[in-house]
């Protein structure tokens, strides 16, 4: 267990299929895997989905921040490690000093790195970012000339080594958008300009876990992958099925059942009023535990999330409190202490993270990576 328990929900992280989804990664890809841990491992644990990453033959792990990456050191996390994000207040020569792969996305980043690393015997491991289409980091097109000459000078000066050069997809999860032709393209254009510069970057990488199935051009020398870790699919509706497992699995114990009548309104606002009479469950679980308020927003209730109680997916009724939500359990009455699955893998007898995220008009990263506040998490 990483959390103390500040309330009686847990979340169950499955590490053995953080593993075999890694192995499963690497065994598709075929080249190395870059394991994405940033956002506390999407919801499921930084540290621990490391560790099983590195177990299931993870070559390499990614966070966005510094922070993140120099958090794993700290916590005794070796090997090759990349991140992103940095920003004024970061420490950019403890992460040099760490052996962490910096990103740089301009001149600018270039320079400042230039200055962190001044006086380092060894130079510094940098990788370069172009954005190819994303618009978000990444050097744009223009400016990339002058990116490698600045690169290119630094290494000839000692200050770094460029050890990578990378992009990141707008449309992954789209295979038939054409934005994924015209990205690759780009990135190739930006590999043919850096070995101009005389660049040798020995890991070019573009693909996140969408792309690493559907997308097997755009593999590379190694793969970041994030969700598909996590067992959760990249691209619903899209060929993705390799067989992943997903790790997540979230309870909470059934706290009290009352009788509605028709009539009665549930929760903050009255937005739902039973029709009939019913029995309903309370589940200490809210938004303040992650769980998104969207959930049953008004007008809605046709979708409304669920929950699985005694084996049964169960609608929930009302506004998402901070703390509870209510759930409609049709006349029936689990005994107080029944485990209500709030979430977890197919066949786990409650909603998948993609059930939660069609009901609450998102993706599956959102529900995971916010799943948390006062639960427990426990590792299997
Ligand atoms: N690379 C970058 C730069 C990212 O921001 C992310 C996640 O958002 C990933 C890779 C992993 O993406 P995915 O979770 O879709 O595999």
């Amino acid at each position: 267990m990483d959390r103390p328990p500040l309330g009686p929900a847990e979340i169950v992280v499955d590490l053995a299929a953080i593993r075999a989804n890694a192995r499963l990664l690497g065994a598709t890809a075929g080249v190395p895997l870059i394991a994405v841990v940033k956002a506390d491992g999407y919801g499921h644990g930084m540290l621990a989905s490391a560790r099983a990453a590195r177990q299931g033959g993870a070559d390499w792990l990614a966070t966005a921040t510094v922070e993140e990456a120099l958090a794993l050191r700290a916590d005794g996390v070796d090997g090759p490690l990349l991140c992103w994000i940095n920003g004024p207040r970061s420490d950019l020569a403890a992460a040099a000093g760490a052996g962490i792969d910096l990103t740089a996305s301009s001149v600018a980043h270039l320079e400042t790195m230039a200055a962190a690393f001044a006086g380092r015997e060894r130079p510094a491991r940098v990788q370069l970012k172009v954005d190819t289409g994303l618009s978000r980091s990444g050097a744009p097109r223009a400016d990339w000339a002058d990116l490698f000459a600045r690169a290119r000078a630094g290494e000839e000066a000692g200050s770094w080594r460029i050890t990578g050069l990378w992009s990141h997809f707008a449309c992954a999860d789209e295979p038939g958008h054409p934005a994924n032709d015209r990205q690759e393209r780009c990135f190739r254009d930006a590999l043919d300009l850096a070995a101009e510069h005389g660049l040798r970057p020995e890991l070019r990488h573009l693909a996140n876990s969408a792309a690493t199935i559907l997308r097997p051009s755009s593999r590379f020398d190694a793969v970041r992958c994030g969700i598909a870790l996590y067992g959760l699919d990249p691209a619903p509706g899209e060929a993705t099925d390799i067989g992943l497992v997903p790790a997540m699995t979230v309870t909470a114990p059934l706290l009290m059942v009352k009788d509605l009548v028709p009539g009665d309104a549930v929760s903050y606002g009255q937005h739902w009023v039973a029709e009939e009479r019913t029995t309903v469950g309370l589940v200490p679980v809210g938004y303040g535990d992650g769980i998104p308020r969207h959930a049953t927003r008004p007008g809605a209730a046709d979708r409304a999330a669920t929950v699985g109680v005694a084996g049964r997916r169960r609608p929930l009724r009302g506004t998402v409190c901070m703390d509870q939500v209510v759930v409609d359990l049709g006349g029936d009455r689990p005994p107080v202490g029944s485990e209500v699955v709030v979430l977890g893998p197919p066949g786990a007898g409650g909603p998948t993270a993609q059930d939660w995220a069609e009901a609450c008009d998102t993706i599956n990263y959102e529900i995971v990576t916010r799943i948390g506040g006062r639960m427990a998490r426990r590792y299997v």
